[in-house]
């Protein structure tokens, strides 16, 4: 039933769908990079998106992703605050954890998504097509270069700065920084074998470990590509690293090691392998909240609709949802004339459990709520199962 109407919007990106009433429509994403530069980073994909994805064809363990076996805490002196069980705590959602690249994410999804198999037709990619001007009520979008493109049904599916979203309210809603920022990168597990002070920190398989500092310095490591890589994800006060509002800036490693100076021995022989090169600097947006995320034939889904922060691990997991959701909600046969109707459907499946996750997901970052790992978790990652 998933794939009735190929929910090609998975891929995140911007969706013109025009649907013709004898289910003869075609899909058209509208994206505007040129798909070349993937970010160097991982994922937690979580149960609630696992279970999903997997009803897709898309199975991320069959492309490298790890098994998240234990969660290991600890201050930044190295005092091991607690070891979870994963595996064990696991059992009480559907569907397993996993850990991995985004890129190798993105290029299932995509496959899925433009392959000939399945109901419906593949959906057809139009890269370097920067849209400008969405009017939900004709079911048009503007492209930068003057095109129009016309449809039933546009998602707009185009991130935290997405452009569709001014079409969906009066008020303009805009993303801002919040106070942290998070430097990322990638080091190969190899070189943390090959170090005596960290290899058998870095022996176990599937183990993510989570430094807590004073001063609200955060440190997550954990691994992905078949336990081949260690993704690092160092979140502190903006103010710290000094960000702008480039999503995708180079960091320094100086900087890096510098605000990390008091954490232990382990960590800073892990944070020293970090290519200077690859490592980026982050801020991290919030925004306030929509009061509804869809208008006429307009649909908004992922971080355009619900701009997540990163402390529950749950941003690509709402997207995911949202777009399962907003497929079952336009089965084959759809007419033109019921698409505002059921857009106001999928409004109300998920405009709970998304602003509920999101702002649950703020809380931890600022500290109002704590992310005990995982039973505090158990909100997010069950439930999407059921309600979809
Ligand atoms: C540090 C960090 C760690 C995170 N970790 C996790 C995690 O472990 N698990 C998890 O589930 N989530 C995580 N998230 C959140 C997750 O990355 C986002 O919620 C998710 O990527 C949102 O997906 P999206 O498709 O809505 O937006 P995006 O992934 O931002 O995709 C939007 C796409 O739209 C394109 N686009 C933008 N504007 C236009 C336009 N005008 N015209 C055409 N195309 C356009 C962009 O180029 C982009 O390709 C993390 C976030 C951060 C910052």
């Amino acid at each position: 039933m998933l794939r009735s109407v190929r929910p090609i919007n998975l891929q995140h990106k911007h969706i013109v769908a025009g649907m013709a009433p004898t289910s003869l429509y075609s899909l058209q994403l509208y994206e505007q990079s040129g798909f070349t530069n993937e970010a160097g980073a991982a994922i937690h994909v979580v149960p609630n998106a696992v279970g999903l994805l997997q009803r897709l064809g898309v199975h991320v363990e069959e492309k490298g992703a790890v098994l998240l076996e234990q969660i290991r805490a600890l201050k930044q002196s190295g005092e091991l605050l607690s070891t979870t069980d994963n595996v064990k705590a696991a059992g009480r959602w559907q569907n397993k954890w996993f850990l991995t690249h985004r890129a190798h994410l993105h290029k299932h999804l995509k496959e899925v998504a433009t392959s000939a198999d399945g109901k419906g037709r593949p959906v057809q990619v139009h890269t370097s097509s920067k849209i400008v001007n969405t009017d939900p009520h004709t079911g048009t979008v503007v492209l930068q270069d003057g095109t129009q493109v016309h449809g039933d049904l546009i998602v707009g599916a185009d991130g935290v700065r997405s452009a569709t979203r001014a079409a969906v309210t009066e008020k303009e809603f805009l993303p801002f920084k919040s106070n942290h920022s998070a430097m990322r990168f990638l080091i190969t597990k190899d070189s943390a074998l090959a170090d005596p002070v960290t290899r058998d920190w870095a022996t176990p398989n599937g183990s993510m470990d989570m430094w807590y500092g004073p001063n609200d310095l955060k440190i997550v490591l954990y691994p992905c590509v078949n336990n081949t890589l260690f993704n690092f994800v160092c979140i502190h006060p903006a103010a710290l690293s000094g960000t702008s509002d480039d999503y995708n800036e180079s960091g320094s490693k100086d900087k890096l090691l510098e605000i990390y100076r008091d954490f232990e021995p382990r960590v800073l022989h892990l944070l020293d392998k970090a290519d200077a090169n690859t490592l980026k600097v982050y801020p991290l947006f919030d925004m306030d909240t929509l009061p509804i995320f869809v208008n006429d034939r307009l649909a908004l889904i992922g971080d355009a609709a619900h701009p997540f922060t990163p402390h529950l691990a749950q941003g690509g997991a709402m997207a995911i949802e949202d777009a399962v959701s907003l497929a079952i909600t336009l089965p084959l046969g759809t007419t033109p004339d019921e698409v505002p109707e059921r857009l106001e459907l999928y409004n109300q499946a998920r405009y709970g459990r998304a602003t509920t996750v999101q702002n649950n997901s703020r809380l931890v970052g600022t500290g109002e709520l704590k992310c005990t790992f995982p039973p505090f978790l158990e909100h997010s990652m069950s439930g999407a199962n059921h309600r979809l």
